[in-house]
């Protein structure tokens, strides 16, 4: 659906504007902005915390969520709010590379989708809203296959 190529170039993008920032390279800031740029889908706090202790690169919660900020800020990550209150990010992607989310209520699995009928539909729409549109995330919620057999 997405090549590991577009998300590694986010990567290098999500560095460099780190560095343009002031912020300096290095440690946890690139252990996360590397991590990321890996996924093909979003990841909580929590679960970058685990990925990286997994690689022997201890982290602190509070080191991750400084650098989550420092990524939005410089609106190189989106926000997927998944219910319940919790949320997980992942690289902000245009064009290629760009999906959506399915989100499981009961088990919480977070599932990547993209449709280019619907990238067409919303660029359609956009085009008659009072505004210009800059970014669109749809999230459908329901119950996974695992939660709920067809
Ligand atoms: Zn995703
Ligand atoms: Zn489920």
């Amino acid at each position: 659906m997405e090549s590991s190529h577009e998300r590694s170039g986010w990567s290098e993008r999500a560095a460099q504007a780190l560095a343009a920032a002031g912020y300096r390279r290095g440690g946890a800031r690139s252990a996360i902005v590397e991590l990321l740029g890996e996924q093909s889908c979003a990841l909580s706090a929590a679960e970058i915390e685990h990925e990286l202790r997994g690689r022997s690169r201890k982290v602190s919660r509070a080191s991750v969520y400084r650098v989550i900020e420092e990524l939005e800020g410089a609106g190189l990550l989106a926000r997927v709010e998944v219910g319940q209150g919790s949320v997980r990010f992942e690289p902000a992607l245009e064009g290629p590379g760009h999906h959506h989310h399915l989100v499981c209520e009961r088990c919480g699995r977070l599932q990547p989708f993209s449709d280019e009928g619907l990238e067409r539909a919303i660029r359609r729409l956009s085009e008659r809203m009072p505004a210009r549109i800059s970014e669109h995330e749809i999230v459908l919620r329901g119950a996974c296959e695992a939660c709920a057999p067809r």
